[in-house]
């Protein structure tokens, strides 16, 4: 076992691998309490979290204003399911969606189930709306996607790791080379619903795609009648310096797909938000979620919305990001082989020769840095948007010693 931890430490992991499933791989650390950028361990000993729980902590741990949004609901009533109507859901729908641009939100709990929604609703309004012959609807999605561990979902991922073992999967996905909107034009025909798509791609390692293919997609998608879904569930809500990656070309998809921070990394919260005419086309009973719209979440998703709102968090770490951009990219040729950055987010990629991810990631908490590894090579940075510079310059040098 791992030789930082105390025998307690020890018994907590030891428990958790007999009777957690083992899905996950996790670092050797058990944490117990968390504020702000940093958490505490068991042991008491201090990290600073640049992870934040794959970007659903860009508030941070805690943040007082989400705390008592939340504490203040609890103390007036937490479910009550959308058989009836609670005070919470409207103020939060009207703020989110005055936040995108959008008519209507569809409230829902996990990102996979935002994306899920997406795909029933681009389905529908393909057969209803756009008039395609039934069960013929397409969706074209791009290689080296993540949207997410359903089964639908993972029928439509290349990666042998989340898919195999998993099939029968799902027909009516096309898949093309992620960043190249003329694959896109030439993937779509008359049975084409939609173009489902992360701006940024995250869990495939921090992949931005070049300059103009967000508004490219977006004039395809206008010109030949098909939906532009844009899942934004990681890359959304402040992580890239702008409250959307895609205000980054300044595009509006016609369906953004939110979860991970929008519950404030207290509760889980996602949504669907689109246009009338196309949210529009979902009917009473067609869908649903016994938590989706709960108050308690509502209550901390309107809380969020009106954080964004000010766009001061989008401003920091737009700033922030540009100063970590800097500080990484003095590691490329010591140890990092490239880096990619969008905001306060960051996929490094690590030399074999030092390590692989893991290893690396394993390095960095012995030093008081939490990271999680992806694909191998690439670690990738995503603090708490709260994160300050001094902050950041302590975890690079960590990085740049553990490389050393
Ligand atoms: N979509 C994207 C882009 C994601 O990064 C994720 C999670 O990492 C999901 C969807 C799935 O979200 P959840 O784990 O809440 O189902």
């Amino acid at each position: 076992g791992p030789q930082n931890l105390d025998t307690g430490a020890l018994r907590v992991i030891a428990a958790e691998e007999q009777h957690v499933a083992h899905n996950y791989h996790p670092l050797p650390v058990v944490v117990a309490t968390g504020e702000g950028v940093w958490v505490t361990d068991v042991e008491g000993k201090r990290y600073l979290d640049l992870l934040s729980a794959y970007s659903a902590m860009n508030f941070g741990h805690r943040h007082p204003d989400l705390v008592a949004a939340a504490t203040e609901q609890l103390g007036r009533i937490t479910l009550t399911s959308r058989a009836f109507h609670n005070d919470r859901l409207g103020p939060f729908a009207a703020a989110l969606a005055e936040l995108c641009g959008k008519d209507l939100v569809l409230p829902m709990n996990t990102g996979a189930e935002a994306v899920e929604t997406g795909i029933k609703v681009a389905r529908a309004w393909a057969y209803r709306v756009k008039g395609v012959p039934a069960d013929a609807a397409t969706i074209v999605v791009a290689n080296g996607n993540f949207h997410g561990r359903t089964t639908t979902i993972v029928g439509f991922s290349d990666d042998p790791t989340a898919r195999d073992d998993f099939g029968p999967y799902a027909p009516g996905f096309v898949t093309v080379p992620f960043g190249d909107a003329a694959a896109i034009e030439a993937a779509i025909d008359d049975t084409t619903a939609a173009v489902l798509v992360e701006p940024i791609q995250g869990e495939a390692g921090v992949i931005v795609p070049p300059e103009g293919y967000l508004a490219a997609v977006r004039e395809i998608c206008t010109r030949r009648g098909v939906l532009f879904i844009a899942d934004e569930i990681q890359s959304g809500l402040g992580r890239v310096g702008t409250t959307f990656a895609c205000d980054r070309e300044g595009v509006v998809p016609d369906v953004y797909l939110l979860g991970k921070a929008l519950g404030g990394g207290i509760v889980p919260l996602s949504a669907v938000v689109a246009d009338a005419d196309v949210l529009g086309v979902i009917r009473p009973g067609e869908h649903g979620s016994t938590f989706g719209g709960n108050p308690l979440a509502a209550a901390v998703g309107l809380r969020v919305v009106e954080m964004l709102a000010t766009g001061r968090l989008q401003t920091r770490a737009q700033a922030l990001g540009e100063h970590l951009d800097q500080k990484l990219r003095e590691l490329i040729g010591h140890g990092v082989t490239a880096v990619r950055t969008a905001g306060l987010w960051a996929g490094v990629d690590i030399d074999p020769a030092r390590g692989t991810g893991r290893e690396i990631a394993e390095r960095l908490l012995a030093r008081g840095v939490l990271v999680k590894d992806t694909h191998g090579q690439t670690i990738r940075i995503a603090p708490p948007l709260v994160v300050r510079a001094t902050e950041l310059d302590w975890a690079v040098e960590q990085l740049r010693v553990v490389l050393g």
